[in-house]
């Protein structure tokens, strides 16, 4: 059997110590719901410490304060998770719970058997629901660790209809909670293994969303979202090795943005940023899903187009630059016209070049588009001698 006394103990210690925990850990830096939680542990060791005193502190604060603290207790825990989420928290969902809860032990203080059912089952309902709708809206966290937090509503449901049920099935077997004789041990136990493991799941949550922006910053370009050049070819290279396995086509766009110091010294660097970042946006609409785009440096991008023939990729380096030049691009105050000049690299099977190869030659073809005006697409030769038309007239520009 388990000790009541011995459990309550152990709970108002590992509250107060997490929350403890907590503090030191985030040195009082709380954000994203981590307040809120860091409140939940120190209101539910507070809780217990009501419930261990009950011989000692009148009825009142022992039973109905420390049941409308608990419930608190899960008002700020769906805090932090909507704090979480960026969400506010409406004031009636922070206070109300735990208001209902005083009520009802007031009027059935003298009913240990009636509150207790009502209380574990409306508590127990509360916790269910929250489980749910932490698997319904799909937290922000990786699959286990949702199943972890949600699991842990749960089980705490789980042990609140317990207790409403042994309570008013089988009063004598709870009843009096804090006598000689056992007392809601699962309950009591649920609370604290509960109390950990949701814990755990929260913190692992804020982990995951740390290592997510940990990996966004060092594989995207910041400005515009897409890949920067490091990764980039760190995914193309595998895309080029498969291709050259299955003798696939691989096409290689480089884009760079006509006159853009123009739009600079007019504009601003700021207008250009904006410029920068819509290019990118609508450059990603023209491609598919398995296609690489990259910020290559200043106003180059790439794209590399792994299943893509040179005719295909012609053409849809052709839909990209019509696109740019027909859509007008944000820029602060302003919605200006920009062009982009394309240079294209496609080749297949055993002839496709290294990654630095198709680089190379597609810089090739873009020089050639720059040297014919800008606005354009020109396509490099399949070996890239060094006198092609395009470098030749880029030459003499
Ligand atoms: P061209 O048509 O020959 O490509 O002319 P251009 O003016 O686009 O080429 P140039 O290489 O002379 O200028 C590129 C400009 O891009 C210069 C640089 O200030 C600007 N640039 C590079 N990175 C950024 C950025 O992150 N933000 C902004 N606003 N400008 C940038
Ligand atoms: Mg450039
Ligand atoms: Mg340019």
């Amino acid at each position: 059997m388990l000790d009541t006394l011995t459990l309550l103990v152990v709970l108002i210690v590992s509250n107060l110590l997490m929350a403890g925990a907590m503090w030191i850990t985030f040195a009082g830096r709380f954000r994203a719901g981590l307040g809120p939680w860091t409140g939940s542990l120190i209101v539910q060791g507070f809780s217990w410490l009501l419930v261990v005193s009950r011989n000692d502190v009148p009825d009142f604060a022992s039973i109905a304060v420390a049941t409308a603290f608990l419930v608190y207790c899960w008002s700020l825990q769906v805090s932090a998770l909507l704090e979480f989420h960026n969400k506010p928290t409406p004031r009636w969902l922070l206070y109300g719970p735990a208001a209902i809860a005083f009520l009802i032990v007031v009027i059935y203080v003298r009913e240990p058997r009636a509150r207790l059912a009502i209380c574990g089952l409306g508590f127990g309902l509360a916790q269910f629901v929250t489980g749910a709708g932490l698997l319904y809206y799909r937290v922000s966290a990786e699959k286990r660790t949702r199943l972890l937090l949600a699991g842990s509503f749960f089980v705490m449901a789980g042990g609140l209809f317990w207790l409403a049920f042994t309570a008013w099935f089988e009063p004598e077997a709870i009843l009096p909670t804090f006598g000689p004789r056992p007392a809601p041990g699962g309950s009591l136990l649920a609370f604290y293994a509960v109390t950990i493991a949701s814990s755990f799941a929260f913190l692992l949550m804020h982990k995951e969303r740390a290592d997510r922006e940990t990996h966004e910053l060092a594989t995207t370009d910041s400005l515009t979202g897409v890949y920067n050049r490091r990764t980039f070819k760190e995914l193309a290279e595998p895309l080029l090795s498969r291709a050259r396995r299955t003798r696939g086509p691989v096409s290689l766009l480089l884009l760079d943005l006509d006159h853009f110091k123009r739009v600079n010294d007019t504009h601003g660097h700021l207008a250009g940023d904006d410029v920068l970042e819509g290019f990118a946006r609508l450059a990603r609409t023209c491609l598919r899903k398995e296609d690489l785009l990259a910020r290559y440096g200043g106003e180059e991008f790439v794209v590399l187009l792994p299943g893509t023939a040179e005719t295909a990729a012609l053409a849809l380096a052709e839909r990209i630059r019509e696109e740019i030049a027909n859509t007008p691009l944000r820029a602060g105050e302003n919605e200006l016209h920009i062009t982009v000049s394309i240079g294209l690299a496609g080749e297949s099977g055993e002839q496709l070049p290294s990654l630095e190869g198709l680089l190379g030659r597609a810089d090739q073809a873009l020089y050639g588009a720059k040297a014919q005006g800008r606005n354009c697409v020109v396509t490099s030769a399949p070996q890239p001698p060094p006198t092609t038309a395009a470098t030749a007239a880029a030459a003499s520009a």
